[in-house]
């Protein structure tokens, strides 16, 4: 069985554009719309369908636009924020909807990586990402390195940092003094950004302490191991079907202490994540009479939450209500 962080306790914008790019096969993420011609070369290396009059692949006029690369969705609302009004250019590799873990950036991504000035990842949650930095000329950037870990059931590092809001503060931190490193002559825009960013976050924190206060339960019984932090974060308890990765399935014996403990401890409702093992939840949720209910783990925005102009903060809120409904909470 996965299990258990009763302790330790250690930060939105997912600013993507709404273009889906049909040419180029993959979404694209702007922190602003980009009107500065000096940026159409590297547009065009980035392939980025926000300024229509760029196509993908072509060749055009040099640029002096910064161009950074985020692994996936929290690491982008947090990158985005950081170089909100700016004309940095944010590359985005998970595709909308697409399950972020496992992802293998694509050749035309890999060489986009190329060219980016910095990636920014968290080391050990994507591993193909993790591979693809190793070679990279420009600066990488661990968010983990200002953040202190905590391990999973399975006795390994949890990349799932980013569920506990104080961390994408801290991250938030981090992101400003590399691209301080890079750029130091708008340092003071980094910071500030990175500022306003991290009290949003501790707002945000704050929601969630109070609201998690006083619950019924606080046994959380989730789809995959993402949500130690928050569990550490909020003083409750995580145990879930599958592993750190979505892809790690249980075996019917783990399926069958989850049951077990749920009915010991009267959980009442199971929580599961969209395109994660949701049947599983399903059938555990039938098996001790609990409902299901989704907790979205924002590792992956869905064309539906771009459409509707979700981001981390909007969704950790909507998180934040489902734990209350299923947990109990006053
Ligand atoms: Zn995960």
């Amino acid at each position: 069985m996965r299990v258990d962080r009763p302790h330790a306790h250690p930060n939105g914008n997912l600013s993507h554009s709404d273009e889906n790019d049909s040419h180029c096969g993959y979404p694209r993420l702007v922190t602003r719309p980009l009107v500065d011609h000096r940026a159409v070369r590297r547009l065009a290396l980035v392939g980025a369908l926000a300024l229509s009059a760029v196509a993908c692949g072509s060749e055009s006029t040099p640029s002096g636009a910064l161009v950074v690369a985020a692994g996936f969705a929290p690491l982008e609302d947090v990158v985005a924020a950081v170089t909100a009004g700016t004309d940095v250019v944010v590359i985005p590799l998970v595709p909308h909807g697409e399950e972020a873990h496992e992802y293998e950036p694509t050749a035309k991504q890999l060489d986009q990586l190329a060219d980016a000035e910095v990636l920014f990842l968290l080391d050990g949650f994507q591993p193909a990402v993790d591979a693809a930095a190793a070679s990279l000329d420009g600066e990488v950037v661990d968010l983990f390195a200002d953040i202190e870990r905590i391990d999973s059931a399975d006795g390994v590092a949890d990349p799932h940092v980013w569920l506990d809001p104080t961390n994408m503060a801290t991250m938030a931190g981090t992101v400003a003094a590399a691209l301080s490193r890079i750029d130091p002559s708008r340092s003071t825009t980094w910071t500030a950004n990175a500022a306003a960013y991290a009290a949003r976050m501790t707002d945000l924190d704050g929601e969630m302490t109070v609201g998690l206060t006083d619950c019924a339960s606080d046994l959380l019984v989730t789809g995959h191991d993402a949500f130690g932090y928050l569990a550490a974060a909020y003083g409750l308890r995580s145990v879930s079907i599958a592993g750190i990765s979505p892809s790690e399935e249980p075996s019917a014996a783990t399926l069958e202490a989850l049951a077990e403990l749920a009915r010991t401890e009267g959980v009442t409702t199971i929580f599961f994540e969209e395109g994660l093992p949701a049947d599983l939840s399903a059938t555990l949720a039938d098996e001790v009479g609990a409902t299901a209910a989704q907790l979205d783990p924002v590792e992956a925005l869905s064309a539906e939450q771009i459409a509707a102009g979700d981001n981390y903060a909007s969704i950790m809120r909507a998180n934040l209500a489902a734990l209350r409904s299923g947990l109990g909470c006053t």
